[in-house]
């Protein structure tokens, strides 16, 4: 089992299972979740269509999940797809001429969308209407389409990313953060109900602190303690039984993933600690630099254990003593 499983992958039917249906069943990011709720209120009692919102923050943490709960909310339809699907303007057409009034449109991986394509979304998420250019040279013309008032949910996993033009589109930006790990030991006391495991609370907390905040990988983590315990443990989830299912798979303590580990060790073994590029680090390590930035980067810079500074991520002391290593002095804590 892959410890930091299917981050980028398109949901299974297990994940879909688990997905909260309504915003009370959708636990922590508090802030996040308050602002939207306000905003879902004022477009209903306003009778219009709500804002454009922008999620942000890192693979698993329920950017998708929001997006179906507003549309819940809303009381409207949700039409998903996501950046790299959409090679032509044609397919946003397709799409956006689909679309009903006050409907979501759920665009993930927004920053990874063709400039070309970015061009034809303004319009329509500014004005609602689609200017289409059909014919080249002299018999070049458009033709305009209007559409019904809609509203963009778009997820990014790297806000920096974004261009300019389509930042301003969006209102404050929703920035998601990891979970605590009391908040991922609610979320897994809920879903082991649904999975019908009994675990008590020290048990889910034991997952939880192992799932690098994320909801997604504490429910994968969930799946096979469950496992465990129906052979091992009489169906119940314990400290201690959480305790032997992932050491039996060598989760981390902390919830670092073998490419966590993999990545503190080369910064320190071979670019002496940093300062050093992600784009060097992913060399070394076989892995994309994206991957890198969007999955492992934030999560062992939330950890402490790196930096960014101007000239590249340095190891921190805490990922030297991770790996059993003295840190040197440099005067950082
Ligand atoms: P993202 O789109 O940010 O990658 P998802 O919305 O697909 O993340 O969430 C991944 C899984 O984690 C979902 O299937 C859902 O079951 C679960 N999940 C995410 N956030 C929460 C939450 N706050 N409460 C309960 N479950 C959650």
């Amino acid at each position: 089992m892959p410890v930091n499983p299917a981050l980028n992958e398109p949901d299974s039917p297990f994940d879909l299972a688990l997905r909260p249906a309504d915003f009370s069943e959708f636990h922590g990011q508090t802030k996040v979740k308050e602002q939207l709720l306000v905003m879902v209120e004022a477009a209903k009692m306003r009778g219009e269509s709500l804002d454009h919102v922008l999620l942000c923050g890192p693979p698993g943490l329920g950017k998708t999940t929001l997006a179906n709960l507003i549309a819940n909310a809303v009381g409207t339809k949700l039409h998903t797809t996501s950046g790299p699907q959409i090679d032509r303007a044609g397919d946003l057409a397709g799409i956006l001429t689909n679309l009903q009034e006050r409907d979501i449109l759920f665009i993930d991986e927004i920053h990874r969308l063709h400039p070309s394509i970015e061009e034809y979304l303004y319009p329509a998420i500014e004005d609602y209407r689609l200017d289409i250019i059909i014919d080249q040279g002299p018999k070049a013309r458009t033709i305009r389409i209007d559409l019904p008032p809609f509203t963009l949910v778009g997820a990014t996993t790297r806000a920096g990313m974004l261009t300019a033009p389509m930042r301003s589109r969006f209102g404050i930006p929703n920035r998601l953060d990891y979970y605590t790990p009391e908040e991922i030991q609610h979320i897994l006391i809920r879903s082991a109900r649904l999975m019908n495991v009994g675990i008590e609370p020290a048990g889910a907390l034991e997952i939880a602190r192992r799932s690098r905040g994320t909801p997604r990988i504490a429910n994968h983590l969930l799946r096979w303690v469950r496992d465990y315990a129906q052979v091992k443990a009489q169906n119940i989830v314990t400290e201690e039984v959480a305790q032997q299912a992932l050491t039996m798979r060598d989760i981390d303590e902390s919830g670092l993933d073998e490419m966590d580990t993999r990545i503190l060790e080369t910064i320190i073994g071979k670019f002496d600690g940093g300062p050093v590029g992600m784009g060097s680090v992913a060399v070394a390590v076989g892995e994309d630099t994206s991957t890198l930035e969007d999955v492992h980067e934030p999560y062992l810079v939330m950890q402490g254990y790196l930096k960014r500074t101007p000239r590249g991520r340095v190891a921190m002391p805490a990922a030297y003593r991770k790996l059993g290593l003295i840190p040197p002095n440099t005067g950082q804590s």
